[in-house]
């Protein structure tokens, strides 16, 4: 079974939370055979969160299971905001993500010169010593794009195995669920988010998946997903991570 968790029906702004808007995205996801499809936007535009026009749409679609959830930015020693944020929601999944260093958004293209003045090594530790702390916040049923980092494809020689185990290790610890996402085909780096070779080493360690396109536009609904679950079969992956009023049942792949 597909499920395509990470849809922003706001963008980043580029339109409203509408009926008609959010029916676009179902009918691609109906499309591409997606049985499960969850909003995830962005939380700094939750002031334009309607949940109302996105049940209301899914009406039109019976044969999906539409939820609702969202993205949130994880941002260090502001648990109790993020937590007070999600309160004022019905979500079905939150989804964490690291897209800060310090104020530097590292995957915003305006800000990509800054990549100049890292060690890369150093910026990876850096950014799975977020990630890492995230993880161990609990505050999120999804991790996002696990490693983002190379999304405009600066990468460190090697190394990049050796830094990511121990957030692997935390995961598998604290039972949570990465999400294999799809964006990064679309980006430099012209790969899903985590690699084959994370993942791979996620499956060794029990780790759960769930899957999501981050489309931010209705054509990008389920994107490269049914590519990639045959790839996540290769690699052992039978069952995926469901979610429903933010409780995970484990569905087939
Ligand atoms: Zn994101
Ligand atoms: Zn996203």
């Amino acid at each position: 079974m597909l499920i395509d968790y990470h849809l922003h029906l706001l963008g980043h702004e580029d339109r409203k939370a509408t009926v008609e808007n959010a029916a676009e995205f179902l009918k691609q996801a109906e499309n591409r055979n997606i049985k499960k499809v969850g909003f995830s936007d962005h939380q700094r535009f939750y002031k334009q969160f309607d949940f109302s026009v996105i049940q209301e749409a899914g009406t039109y679609f019976p044969d999906l299971e539409v939820k609702t959830g969202i993205e949130m930015n994880y941002i260090p020693g502001q648990e109790q905001r993020m937590t007070n944020l999600m309160s004022q929601f019905y979500l079905d999944h939150t989804i964490g993500s690291v897209h800060y260093i310090g104020d530097w958004p590292f995957d915003h293209p305006d800000y990509r010169e800054e990549y100049e003045k890292w060690d890369l090594t150093e910026l990876y530790k850096e950014y799975f010593s977020y990630v890492k702390e995230m993880v161990e916040t609990g505050l999120f049923d999804i991790i996002g794009h696990l490693d983002l980092i190379k999304v405009f494809d600066f990468r460190p020689e090697e190394g990049v195995m050796e830094l990511v185990e121990p957030v692997l290790e935390v995961i598998a610890r604290e039972d949570q669920v990465i999400e294999v996402n799809t964006n990064g085909l679309n980006k430099p780096a012209e790969e899903i988010y985590p690699s084959r070779r994370i993942l791979e080493r996620a499956y060794q360690k029990g780790v759960t998946i769930t899957l999501g396109s981050d489309a931010h536009s209705a054509e990008r609904v389920g994107e490269n997903l049914d590519q990639v679950r045959e790839m996540l079969k290769e690699i052992g992956y039978r069952e995926i991570a469901a979610f429903s009023d933010r409780e995970r049942e484990m569905v087939k792949l």
